[in-house]
C-alpha cells in the first residue's frame, strides 16, 4: 500500500486477535510498530506474555522496528507513559490504531455502574485518550496523520445483554466523525472499522464449538465468519495514501451481516 514504508504505528490491545494481525500487517508493509498490551494481573499473564512475543516476533520478522509497550488504556497515566515511550523510541507516531477492547455479558437491569464504567472506560474513553495524545503530538510535529478505531456492527445493531459493548461502539461511532471533522484541516484523517462475527479470543464461547459457530454463521449471508487478517488488511489500506481522501467513515467488515439477513428470503405477504 501506498505512503507506508518508514511510518510509525502504535496499535493498542495488540497481544490477540485483531489487533496483532493489525501489527503484522502494518510491519509487513514496512511500518514500524508498537505493540500494546495490557498484562492484566486478574488474567493470566503468562498467556498474554507469550502471546505478546508472538506477536513481536513476527513484527521484527519483517524487518522493521517493534516495540512493547505495556499500558492498561483505561488509565490515563499508562495512556500518557504509553505515548511518551513511543514517540521517544521511535521519534515520532503517524498511525495510532485503537484495538483494545472487552465485552461483558449480563441482561441490562443488572448491570452495576463498575461493570459499566469497566466496559465504558476500555472501549471508549480509552480509545478517546490515545486519540487525543496522537493528535497533541501530530499537531505538535505540524504533522498528517492517521487514526483507526476498530468498532463492531454493534456500532449500529443493538446487541441485547451486550449493552455497554453496543453503547461504547455507538459512542466510537460519532468519536470517529467528530474527530474527523474536527481535524480534517490539519491533515488528520480518522476513520473506523466495524468487523462482523471474527474468529478470534473475545469470541471463544462459540469459536471453540463448532455447532455454536454454525449456528453464528448461520446468520451470516456470506455464511462464514471473518479473520483477523480480514480486518487488518482494510486496516491497511484504510491508513495507506490510497485513502488519503476517506475520513470520518466507518467501514463495515462483516459478510453482509447488517444487510438484514432475514430478508434473504421473502416473508411478507
Ligand atoms: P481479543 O480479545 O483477542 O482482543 C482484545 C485485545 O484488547 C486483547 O489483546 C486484550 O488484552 C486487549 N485489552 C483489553 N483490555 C485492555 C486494556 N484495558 N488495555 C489494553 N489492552 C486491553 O478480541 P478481538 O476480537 O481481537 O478484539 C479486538 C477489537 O475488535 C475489539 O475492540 C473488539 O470489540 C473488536 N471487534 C471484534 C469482533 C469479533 O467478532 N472478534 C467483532 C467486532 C469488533
Amino acid at each position: 500500500m501506498k505512503g507506508l514504508k518508514g511510518k510509525t504505528a502504535l496499535v493498542t490491545g495488540a497481544s490477540s486477535g485483531i489487533g496483532q494481525a493489525i501489527a503484522i500487517r502494518l510491519a509487513e508493509e514496512g511500518c514500524n510498530v508498537a505493540i500494546n498490551y495490557r498484562s492484566n494481573p486478574e488474567a493470566a499473564e503468562d498467556t498474554e506474555d507469550a502471546a505478546m512475543e508472538r506477536a513481536c516476533g513476527q513484527v521484527q520478522e519483517c524487518g522493521v522496528k517493534s516495540l512493547l509497550v505495556q499500558g492498561d488504556v483505561s488509565k490515563e497515566a499508562d495512556i500518557i507513559r504509553m505515548f511518551e515511550t513511543v514517540i521517544q523510541e521511535f521519534g515520532g507516531l503517524d498511525i495510532l490504531i485503537n484495538n483494545a477492547g472487552i465485552q461483558t455479558d449480563k441482561a441490562s437491569h443488572e448491570i452495576s455502574a463498575d461493570d459499566f464504567d469497566r466496559v465504558i472506560d476500555v472501549n471508549l474513553k480509552g480509545a478517546f485518550l490515545c486519540a487525543r495524545e496522537t493528535i497533541k503530538h501530530l499537531l505538535e510535529r505540524q504533522a498528517a496523520g492517521v487514526i483507526i478505531n476498530i468498532s463492531s456492527v454493534h456500532e449500529i445493531i443493538p446487541r441485547p445483554n451486550y449493552l455497554t459493548y453496543s453503547m461504547s461502539k455507538g459512542g466510537m461511532a460519532n468519536l470517529t466523525k467528530t474527530l474527523a471533522l474536527e481535524y480534517a484541516d490539519k491533515q488528520i484523517r480518522v476513520n473506523a472499522i466495524a468487523p462482523g462475527a471474527t474468529v478470534t479470543p473475545i469470541n471463544e464461547a462459540w469459536t471453540e464449538d463448532p455447532e455454536k459457530q454454525a449456528v453464528v454463521e448461520s446468520h451470516i449471508p456470506m455464511g462464514r465468519a471473518g479473520t483477523s487478517e480480514e480486518m487488518a488488511a482494510a486496516v491497511a489500506f484504510l491508513v495507506s495514501d490510497e485513502a488519503a481522501y476517506i475520513t470520518g467513515q466507518t467501514l463495515f467488515i462483516d459478510g453482509g451481516l447488517t444487510l438484514y439477513a432475514d430478508f434473504r428470503e421473502t416473508w411478507s405477504a
